[in-house]
């Protein structure tokens, strides 16, 4: 097999891509049905993936609901992401021990695992993609995404519907998975079979690949893989204009609309928390109560809390309306700025786990039909 080509691999084969990815050194996470919702975990066998289950989403609004067949990845995307095997939560940075007069300061020399990661959505590698660019794209270079994401291997799932909060299409960010893989997989269930149809995107994937069982795919599957890519595509749940929106957004910094979401916004950081791409950071420092231990550690921050953007005398942004308005203008007019991207990939999560549900794409349709520029 060579890069492009296309395979199909049965649910033993897929089985065995799991015992290929063991075998050779990967620590294999992949979504498991937990606490009612489908998280990422380690995994170890297609036992543990969600047979059978989707998602319900909507603004604040996430349940489990049983499917009328046994797919495995018949779901849109969960409340984790992959940010938090790549950019940790908390990141002990190091810890320092007293020793007589003296502080020994031993710093954290982790060698991280090598991931797999099985069942990215075209989303989710956008997202990853961001991130690189925001982790390794510039002159300071964060060593500790970068010791993750090297032997990272990403085994992508095209999505067969779209999820109540999804707007891939409108960010062009999916649903069908472009690039940025090892392996792409799309899953084809129907009352006669139910196989995968396998496409290589790098040389080890096609190296793992030649480990598994497979044959070689049919024009009539690949056929049926692209009515399943149609599908989904055709199901957002949502969707943003885009046409024009940093202009759009930066034209209406004082737009009424400001006031209106920061009455309902709680701050809470929720939204934060849950995106895929928001990397932002803060270092915290702590010490036991003996005093003899110190230990700074880094851990994710949110633009919607009062710390964030605290400078000497205060916040300077103490609103919640000037706290909502950063992160949304962030996201859809700066982060061109900044980074050359969108920084929203359309995968819906911060409006189903928005508490109040809070809608980006509605946000921005109240802006556009009454904006003053
Ligand atoms: S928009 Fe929603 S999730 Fe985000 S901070 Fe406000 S209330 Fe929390
Ligand atoms: S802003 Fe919302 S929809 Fe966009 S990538 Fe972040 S969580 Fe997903």
């Amino acid at each position: 097999m060579s890069i492009a080509e296309r395979a199909i691999v049965t649910l033993e084969g897929l089985q065995s891509l799991f015992e290929v990815l063991q075998r050779r050194g990967y620590r294999v996470i992949g979504p498991t049905r937990r606490n009612a919702a489908i998280v990422y975990e380690d995994i170890s066998d297609i036992a543990d993936l969600p047979k059978g289950w989707t998602d319900e989403q909507d603004g604040g609004h996430y349940r489990l609901k049983k499917r009328d067949d046994e797919a495995l990845f018949g779901y849109a995307v969960g409340p984790h992401s992959w940010k938090q095997f790549l950019h940790p939560p908390v990141l002990p940075l190091w810890r320092a021990e007293k020793r007589d007069q003296e502080f020994d300061i031993m710093r954290r020399s982790e060698s991280p695992p090598r991931f797999a990661f099985v069942g990215m959505r075209s989303c989710e590698l956008h997202a990853v993609a961001i991130q690189d660019c925001v982790f390794l794209g510039g002159p300071y270079i964060d060593f500790h995404y970068r010791a993750r994401r090297d032997g990272a291997f990403l085994v992508a799932v095209n999505c067969g519907q779209a999820g109540g909060t999804c707007f891939c299409v409108s960010m062009d960010a999916g649903p069908k998975i472009k690039s940025g893989f090892d392996l792409a997989l799309t899953e084809i269930v129907t009352s006669e079979r139910h196989v995968f149809l396998l496409e290589v995107g790098t040389e080890p994937g096609a190296q793992v690949l030649a480990e598994i069982p497979h044959e070689p795919a049919q024009d009539g599957d690949i056929a049926q893989a692209e009515v399943i890519h149609a599908r989904a595509a055709a199901s957002m749940g949502r969707a943003m204009d885009t046409d024009g929106i940093k202009e759009l957004l930066l034209g209406n910094l004082e737009h009424r609309r400001w006031d209106d979401v920061a009455k309902r916004c709680l701050t809470c950081a929720n939204c934060t928390m849950v995106c895929p791409t928001c990397f932002c950071t803060a270092v915290e420092d702590a010490s036991d109560v003996s005093g003899k231990v110190a230990t700074r550690s880094r851990r994710w921050d949110s633009c919607f809390t009062m710390d964030f953007s605290y400078i000497h005398g205060g916040s300077v942004r103490s609103s919640a309306k000037s706290r909502y308005r950063q992160w949304m203008t962030h996201k859809l007019a700066t982060w061109f700025d900044q980074f050359g991207t969108s920084g929203c990939v359309g995968c819906g999560r911060c409006i189903t786990w928005c508490p109040v549900g809070i809608d980006i794409t509605e946000e921005v349709r109240a802006i556009r039909s009454s904006a003053t520029r």
